[in-house]
């Protein structure tokens, strides 16, 4: 007997003994037509080290597990939440129990299903990217084939993750630069402060790892952007993200025009539609799945930045290892990836990327191969 075949008995044996109520009856009848069901569960995610700025400092951060069922398979998902993207778990949830997927037949209908949640309300992008990536992860799990073969990429491709050092009293920098040169193969600085030049240069005490650089639209003059630029290359920099303010396009692209090193976009990129007007500004783009509002828009991101011929980077918040794996599966396409936000999580949710020689590759498990750990 398949499965509909004897729901269908147990449902009718149910009714003949009086066990179900009526509600109970539609519930158990949609899931026999094999409707999606939503949940979604809204926390706090522990740091592993407290994040402090000048006047106020945050030991965890928010965030809202989703779960969508369907025919006895669950599909994970996850909204990243840092405070700073204007995103809430409130807002998130708020928008969530608006999503209607019983109203599609199948979760094989991606296109569809998240054109009509992308339509619900403007931006909201982390809570869209929670249903898309819980999509992917169902289809992956009835396909049986993890994401990276369903695209058709090869793991030997991955780019390895850079980590961020973050910025702190030089013993403190050397101190931590020593421990990530252990585990990883390129390391991450945010400059764009007046210390910028000592940063690097209390880095290069302890090793010569090769650095990317984001600037977070930090450099206001173009002409001393380049300089530093230049004197970056020579200390070994082999990227530059956001030099200046993503209202500063037109000086942007003076800068990429005469650049020794690659200048990628962040803040001046959201979703598709930014890419193709941020050709002549920038060598490359950052795709975030929580800003992007997810994996199908991401690889329409990096199929189109490929043929307009501009470079790809993944980037990530702090996120459990659901969203990073997400990202690790579309990572063979990046130049560069910057998926450490798993690391800084103290109490992550799920198992399933594995830090490798400094990349972060995920599992062969179908779908996003992770695994929810039993708190
Ligand atoms: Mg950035």
């Amino acid at each position: 007997m398949n499965r509909r075949g004897f729901f269908q008995s147990v449902t009718a044996a149910g009714v003949a003994a009086g066990l179900f109520s009526r509600r109970t009856l539609t519930a158990q009848t949609r899931l026999a037509g094999k409707k999606m069901n939503l949940s979604f569960t809204p926390l706090d995610l522990k740091l592993r080290y407290p994040f402090t700025l000048a006047n106020f400092s945050r030991t965890s951060t928010p965030a809202v597990l989703v779960e969508i069922e369907y025919d006895g398979l669950t599909g994970y998902g996850e909204a990243a939440l840092p405070p700073y993207l204007g995103e809430s778990k409130a807002s998130v949830c708020d928008f969530l129990g608006r999503v209607d997927l019983a109203q599609f037949k199948s979760p094989f209908e991606l296109e569809e299903i998240l054109a009509d949640v992308d339509a619900l309300a403007e931006n909201n992008t982390a809570a869209k990217a929670s249903i898309d990536i819980a999509l992917h992860d169902l289809v992956g799990k009835i396909m049986g084939l993890p994401w990276y073969q369903i695209w058709g990429l090869s793991l030997d491709k991955i780019p390895p993750t850079t980590y961020t050092i973050g910025i702190d009293q030089p013993d403190v920098v050397v101190q931590k630069t020593g421990e990530a040169a252990e585990r990883f193969r390129i390391l991450k600085v945010k400059l764009g402060r007046d210390n910028d030049k000592e940063m690097i240069e209390t880095i290069r005490t302890v090793t010569h790892l090769p650095i990317s650089v984001d600037a977070n639209q930090g450099w206001t003059d173009k002409v001393a952007a380049l300089e530093m630029i230049h004197w970056l290359k020579e200390r070994g920099v082999v990227m530059v993200e956001q030099p200046m303010s993503k209202r500063q396009l037109d000086d942007t692209a003076w800068i990429t025009e005469r650049s020794p090193l690659p200048i990628f976009a962040d803040e001046s990129v959201w979703r598709l539609y930014d890419v193709a007007g941020l050709k002549q500004a920038f060598h490359g783009i950052n795709i975030k799945l929580m800003k992007c509002t997810g994996m199908r828009e991401a690889w329409k991101m990096a199929t189109l930045a490929k043929a307009l011929g501009m470079k790809i980077m993944l980037g990530c918040m702090t996120e459990t290892s659901c969203a990073i794996a997400a990202a690790a599966h579309l990572s063979p396409v990046a130049d560069f990836t910057d998926l450490d936000g798993n690391f800084l999580i103290a109490d992550d949710v799920f198992t399933g990327v594995r830090l490798i020689e400094g990349r972060q590759i995920p599992s062969d498990a179908p779908g996003l191969g992770i695994v929810k750990k039993i708190v």
